[in-house]
């Protein structure tokens, strides 16, 4: 049965419930869940979508439960060449499909194509692929250690897998940050069980479609769809039967888990919230800072973990850098997400709307300058009833302010003057969060001095979100706990054995 079939079915019986359903997908099987359905709503339009079936309890208790059979049937024999073979042809039949990835991400997000076409689904499909091609090469340690006797012994690392990995991911590139997770999970000799968020669960669905159609054994991944508390999140963090949890969300949402994850002592990889600063120095290459910072606060509508919501800026080039990021920011064009000029989309709900607009409004409450935007973009009638907000950038608040600590995820920066380098790399560091900086500056020595006096996880220079999927990707503070990306990612999804071989 396939994630639409049950719509067929409702159409041919002539019910007015033709919308998509949305269904767990659980030991290969599209299913119906033991809780509610709920409303999937485009936020471009502010229409429905679909409709998603929400697990209960007992199929996340299935659902862990056939990973597990999987592990130790099926895919727990296969060899490595085997594995990766099948996940080479997942990474295809993304490809082959993504017409309809494609349209379902912009159904969920509302982002643009042009956006969606380039990165998520490309790079979704690409994760599969570059897992396991790492799988295949990496090697383990091994050491002679010398023994009283003369004879030695021989000791050697063997990597297995962790066992059922459960996978919880977010809603601001939905495709691309669980097979962020579940590629490596699988390559690595896991099974899994993902959660995704609420807001955007229909490519993480339509992923069991592929994974059928190219012969993934039934049981290797599952999908249970719901909310956090008292709901599939919380039921799948605290079943027994996991063996790791690896989680890419709020902070709040992190220590919740971490909680959960404490019992039975089970493993976590955390990517959590960030309020990331830039800091834009005289002696930068004006037109690529812009540019870069353009980027890194508009770009998926603010909505990116590495996003900077924190400018800070030499003061000689204040005011230019102010003037010419207006000028960008008020030249990005909003809009239905299938017009080619659309570079700016909706945010994912009326709920996150309503908290950024919170944020717009605190902003002026707190003494800021609105430089541009700060509130709702008139759109026409087929869009108004979409979440949408205007790219917003402030000037003048207090360092202690809440809009300069708090992460708003939105399409909005505050930018302030400095004076000195220590005065930058101080404001940088003075947050809570850890997770990403740029720099830009045309001086190399700087950019190395001040690259290693900050504290986050990932630090550009004179670049933003330019990724190398080989290196560490997490967060310092409350960004996060452990590293993913390349051998790190190895590191969280299998266990590393010694084997001491006395000679
Ligand atoms: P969120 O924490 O609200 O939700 C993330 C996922 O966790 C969803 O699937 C949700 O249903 C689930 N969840 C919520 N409460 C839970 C609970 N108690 N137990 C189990 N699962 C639960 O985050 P979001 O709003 O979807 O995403 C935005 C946040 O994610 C931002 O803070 C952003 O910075 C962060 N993020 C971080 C990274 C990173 O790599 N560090 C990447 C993307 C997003």
């Amino acid at each position: 049965m396939s994630n639409t079939t049950i719509a067929q079915e409702n159409q041919e019986m002539g019910s007015s419930e033709d919308i998509k359903q949305v269904l767990n997908f659980i030991d290969g099987e599209y299913v119906v869940g033991g809780g509610k359905m709920f409303a999937n709503i485009n936020p471009a339009t502010g229409e429905q979508s679909s409709m998603v079936s929400e697990a209960g309890k007992e199929d996340v208790d299935r659902a862990v439960k056939s990973a597990r059979a999987a592990l130790k049937g099926p895919w727990g024999k296969l060899t490595v060449a085997e594995r990766c073979e099948l996940l080479y042809k997942v990474a295809d039949g993304i490809n082959a499909r993504f017409d309809e990835f494609l349209a379902a991400e912009i159904a969920d997000t509302g982002k643009p194509k042009s956006l969606a076409s380039h990165i998520d689904i490309p790079r979704g499909a690409a994760n599969f692929k570059v897992f396991a091609d790492m799988i295949k090469n990496v090697p383990t340690e091994s050491f002679f250690l010398e023994t009283p006797d003369g004879e030695g012994a021989v000791n050697y690392g063997v990597r297995t897998e962790k066992g059922i990995v459960a996978v919880i991911s977010p809603w601001n590139l939905p495709l691309l940050l669980m097979t962020w997770k579940v590629g490596p999970a699988l390559a690595c000799g896991n099974t899994v069980v993902v959660k995704p968020s609420e807001e955007t669960p229909s490519t993480t669905a339509l992923l069991g479609e592929v994974m059928n159609d190219v012969g993934v054994p039934p049981g290797v991944f599952n999908v249970i769809h719901g909310f956090g508390p008292g709901s599939a999140g919380e039921f799948l963090t605290e079943h027994p039967g996991v063996d790791a949890i690896t989680f890419t969300g709020e902070t709040g949402t992190g220590e919740a888990i971490m909680q959960k994850a404490s019992v039975g002592m089970r493993d976590i990889s955390l990517e959590l919230g960030g309020k990331n600063p830039a800091l834009v120095f005289a002696d930068c290459d004006m037109d690529k800072a812009i540019e870069g910072t353009l980027r890194s606060a508009f770009a998926n509508c603010g909505q990116v973990c590495l996003g900077t919501e924190r400018v800070y800026v030499e003061r000689p080039i204040f005011d230019e850098f102010v003037a010419r990021l207006k000028e960008g920011a008020e030249n990005l064009v909003a809009g239905a997400p299938y017009d080619a000029d659309t570079n700016l989309g909706p945010l994912v709900s009326e709920e996150h709307k309503e908290k950024v607009l919170g944020y717009f409004k605190l902003a002026v409450e707190e003494g800021a300058t609105v430089v541009t935007g700060g509130g709702v973009p008139e759109l026409g009638d087929a869009l108004n009833g979409g979440s949408w907000v205007q790219p917003t950038i402030w000037t003048g608040l207090s360092e202690d302010s809440r809009v300069v600590n708090e992460e708003i995820f939105g399409p909005c920066c505050h930018i302030q003057p400095f004076d000195t380098e220590d005065q930058a790399i101080e404001w940088a560091n003075d947050t809570e969060y850890g997770l990403a900086c740029s720099i830009w500056t045309e001086n190399s020595s700087r950019s190395h001095r001040v690259a290693r006096q900050i504290e986050a996880g990932l630090i550009w220079v004179n670049s933003w979100f330019l990724r190398d999927l080989r290196t560490a990707f997490g967060g310092a503070k409350q960004s996060g706990i452990g590293r993913e990306g390349g051998i790190h990612s190895l590191e969280f999804y299998t266990e590393l054995k010694n084997v001491c071989v006395k000679l």
